[in-house]
Parts: C-alpha cells; sequence; structure tokens
C-alpha cells in the first residue's frame, strides 16, 4: 500500500484529492497512460497539476522543489517535459505540431520518459491536430502527453476519444480566498479582488506574491481613470511606462528562479548555449504574462464601469469602487463596451507578438479616442 505522502510534488493543499490519489497509485505501478486529458471546468489548476505530476514522475525525491529537475520543470525549461500553448492567433500551428512529432520520435534526453503538456487544448483544429493525432494514437512508448481544457466539449472528439479523461473538481471560492491570504500575506480584499480579476488561481498568487505587479495594476488603474483629461502626448508617455512596467515585472517574476542558478561546471557549452535561448524564450514568455495580466485588469475595470451603471455594488474592484461610481456617470454604455472590444484586440495583438508598447499605445490611443466621442 503506498502511502499518499509518496510524492511531495502533491504536498498542496489546492490539489484536488482525487486527482491526487489516482495518480499517485499510476505513478506507484508504473501505469502512466499515453494520453490524459484533464478537464479544469473552468477554475481547478490543471497546468499547476500537470507540472507537479512531471515532478513527480522525473524528480529522484518525487518532487521535492529543490534540485535541478525540479527547477527546470517549473521554469518550463527541462527538456523531457514540453508546455506548448497556441502560437497562431487562432490556434496551433502546424509548425509546432510537426516540432511535437520529432521531439516525440527522439529518446528522452536525461529522464525515461518524455511529457508533453498541451493547454488550451480545444485549439488545437484542423491541420496541425490531424498530423498530431497519429502519434497521440500510436505514441513512442516512452511518450506521454496531457491536454488541458476547460470541457471535453471544446475539444476535438477524435482526441478526447483517445485520451484518459481525467475531471478536475476546483477548490471553493473561500478556501481560495483563505489560502492566498495564508501563503502571501494579502489582505482578504486584496486576495478576492485578484480572484476575481484573474479568475486563476495561479494567477492570482503570482499577482499577490509580486509587489512590482501590484504596482502596475495601480499605474494601469489610474491611467484608465484619466484617459480623458490626459493630452494624446502623455498617454504615448504612459504606454511607455506601462510597457517598461511590463518588462521589470516580467524580469523580477524570473529573478528569483535564476538565484538559485545551477553550477555552470555541470554544463556543456552546447548546453550553455541551450539554457540561454531558454532564458530568452522564458523572458518573452514571462513579458506576455505580466502584459496579458494588465489586460486583465483593464478588463475587470470596464466590467466593473457596466456593473457601477447598473448601480451594483459588487464590483471586483472594491478599491476604487468610488472613483468607478464617477466615471461610470459620465460614461456611456456603449462606450464601455467599444472598450472591452479595444481591450480584446490588444489581447489578440500581444497574441500575435506585437511588441507590448506598441499594443499599450494602440489600446490607449483608441481608449482615449473612445471616450472623448460624446
Ligand atoms: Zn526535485
Amino acid at each position: 500500500m503506498v502511502e499518499m505522502c509518496a510524492y511531495p510534488a502533491f504536498h498542496t493543499p489546492l490539489l484536488d484529492p482525487d486527482v491526487v490519489s489516482f495518480f499517485t497509485r499510476a505513478l506507484s505501478q508504473n501505469q502512466l497512460a499515453q494520453s490524459y486529458l484533464f478537464l479544469d471546468g473552468g477554475a481547478a489548476d490543471t497546468l499547476g497539476f500537470s507540472r507537479a505530476l512531471a515532478k513527480a514522475l522525473f524528480c529522484d525525491a518525487g518532487g521535492c522543489d529543490q534540485c535541478e529537475t525540479c527547477y527546470k520543470i517549473e521554469h518550463d525549461i527541462h527538456p523531457d517535459v514540453h508546455v506548448l500553448s497556441p502560437e497562431g492567433p487562432s490556434g496551433y500551428l502546424i509548425d509546432q505540431a510537426r516540432e511535437v512529432i520529432a521531439q516525440a520520435a527522439q529518446a528522452p534526453a536525461t529522464a525515461q520518459q518524455k511529457l508533453f503538456i498541451i493547454t488550451d487544448a480545444h485549439m488545437l483544429l484542423g491541420a496541425p491536430a490531424n498530423a498530431l493525432l497519429k502519434t497521440v494514437e500510436e505514441p513512442p512508448e516512452h511518450t506521454h502527453f496531457i491536454f488541458l481544457a476547460a470541457q471535453a466539449a471544446h475539444v476535438l472528439p477524435t482526441l478526447v476519444s483517445r485520451s484518459q479523461i481525467v475531471p478536475f473538481s476546483a477548490p471553493s471560492y473561500t478556501f481560495l480566498q483563505d489560502y492566498l491570504v495564508g501563503k502571501t500575506g494579502a489582505s482578504q480584499a486584496e486576495a478576492a479582488i485578484a480572484l476575481k480579476t484573474f479568475q486563476s488561481q495561479q494567477k492570482a498568487l503570482r499577482f499577490l506574491s509580486t509587489p512590482r505587479l501590484k504596482e502596475a495594476r495601480t499605474e494601469f488603474l489610474r491611467t484608465l481613470f484619466l484617459l480623458e483629461t490626459s493630452s494624446w502626448y502623455e498617454l504615448l508617455v504612459k504606454a511607455e511606462t506601462v510597457s517598461d512596467l511590463v518588462t521589470t515585472c516580467a524580469r523580477e517574476l524570473l529573478e528569483p528562479a535564476q538565484e538559485d542558478e545551477i553550477d555552470e561546471a555541470f554544463f556543456s557549452a552546447k548546453q550553455i548555449k541551450e539554457r540561454d535561448a531558454a532564458k530568452k524564450r522564458a523572458e518573452q514568455a514571462h513579458v506576455h504574462i505580466v502584459a496579458s495580466a494588465l489586460l486583465s485588469i483593464g478588463e475587470s475595470f470596464f466590467s466593473d464601469v457596466l456593473l457601477a451603471k447598473t448601480g451594483a455594488s459588487s464590483v471586483t474592484n472594491q478599491d476604487v469602487q468610488s472613483e468607478l461610481q464617477l466615471y461610470a456617470q459620465k460614461t456611456q454604455t456603449d462606450q464601455v463596451l467599444s472598450a472591452t472590444h479595444l481591450i480584446a484586440e490588444a489581447r489578440k495583438n500581444l497574441a500575435s507578438r506585437v511588441n507590448p508598447q506598441l499594443v499599450f499605445e494602440a489600446l490607449l490611443l483608441g481608449l482615449k479616442e473612445n471616450i472623448c466621442q460624446k
């Protein structure tokens, strides 16, 4: 009989206990399926669990969170654990599918197995999906796939039928709020704002543990409140400030990880080059994460304005509620709706790898133009 604590990677109260015992059994009996479909129901942290599973699988201590293996998995630079997200504006690209097929065909670099974590599996469609299906159906012996989606109905049926489905239940809202307060020292109100803004425990945790990110939120909200009175030039400067903050936040998010740098002597020149390239990718990925967090804050701002217009008191950004009421009074509903379209547009641009400064310039100028049309 295997104890629940066999895998330290699973030691977090946030993980679904049923899923934990299911995978504890599968791992200890060496019976991992070749393809899983994790369903988060819109709330559970399935990506976090996928990384925990990778640590349990690859770390000698079952996921100690202190060794080189765990570090690399946590930062998505482990050569045998590939975390993918759609790189095209409308989904995964054929090149991404081809790269997965090529990587799956190679023997594992350091471990006995290879793991591919395909996030947003609902965006794996058409030619890329077809290309990948054969490998998913008959994967090389050492290869495992984990597809992440909110619901099975969103995913291609051919993919669903080839995978073992694992539905996750999300912890309750109050439980999450208490957990965030305990973990970060934030107030209940701050934890509530973070959870409501980001709709994800992982993103809320990152936000609350990064002071600079909280600063960026304050700065961005202030910019939105002052859209009407700011000059065009001031907004261009603001866009630069915001994008500088994005870069600084991204670096700070990466820094704690880089402090416990592994000794260079362990690496060959080729590995150092690969690691530097991986670091660069990680930096770009973090810039994207922070910029996208600011856009979520923008979304919550405008949906609060709509709520305030209806007289509702349950806004997300409780800390600026009275300013929101004032803003709502002088803003038309259709202006708020246009503003949300502009943010959606900014998100699309960010996904197509437009430089964040240009994204924020276009967004702020667009919002100003929109707000001045009366
Ligand atoms: Zn470890």
